[in-house]
């Protein structure tokens, strides 16, 4: 298969040089907002701060991937004697929490690395962030060129994944036994 070059955008978090001020989640939400800097509200913010300010904890986290279904287990680290809560790490808009959902619609959120035309020399929530807790990198990587999906295959692959593969071949016999 061809290879091609692949632009991989990184964001390295530093947790001890977040002092858990926000502005992140306020500059986020606002170049989101329809018009464009129009409001800002940290609900509809892709970069979420946990924090616990007693306990000294204050985590920046990613809006990733939406998940279908909650998880049958839930994850708890400890890192250098701090216990995060369960799922504190968690990329995912899921439906066992409120986070990464668009309060008003519920749609899942996720970060676009503020895309942009002309695109940003950085994302926004770094160029925010005055305590270098969030830090931007590039990089090349070759990879295997992936096979464009035709309009039909993009459908049919999202009926999979809402309705399981086995439904969908036993409701296309039941429409071919009709026609
Ligand atoms: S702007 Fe930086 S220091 Fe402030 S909460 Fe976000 S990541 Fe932490
Ligand atoms: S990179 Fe852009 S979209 Fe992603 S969290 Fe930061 S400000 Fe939001």
């Amino acid at each position: 298969m061809a290879k091609v070059k692949k632009k991989v955008k990184v964001i390295k978090i530093d947790v001890d040089k977040c002092n858990g001020c926000r502005a992140c989640e306020v500059i986020c939400s606002a170049f989101h907002a329809t018009p464009q800097y129009s409001s800002n509200n940290p609900a509809r913010s892709r970069i979420r701060v946990v924090r616990d300010p007693l306990r000294d904890v204050f985590l920046p986290v990613y809006a990733g991937e939406r998940a279908p279904a909650e998880c049958m287990g839930r994850d708890k680290y400890v890192i250098d004697g701090k216990e995060y809560d369960e799922c504190s790490f968690c990329r995912a808009a899921c439906s066992s929490r409120d986070i990464f959902k668009e309060p008003d619609s519920g749609l899942p959120l996720k970060c676009d690395m503020c895309e942009s035309d002309p695109p940003l020399a950085q994302p926004m929530c770094v160029q925010w962030c005055l305590n270098d807790a969030l830090v931007y990198e590039e990089r090349e990587e070759e990879v295997e060129q992936e096979e464009k999906l035709g309009e039909m295959e993009i459908g049919l692959e999202s009926l999979v994944s809402k309705y399981g593969l086995e439904k969908i071949l036993d409701t296309v016999a039941r429409m071919s036994k009709k026609a």
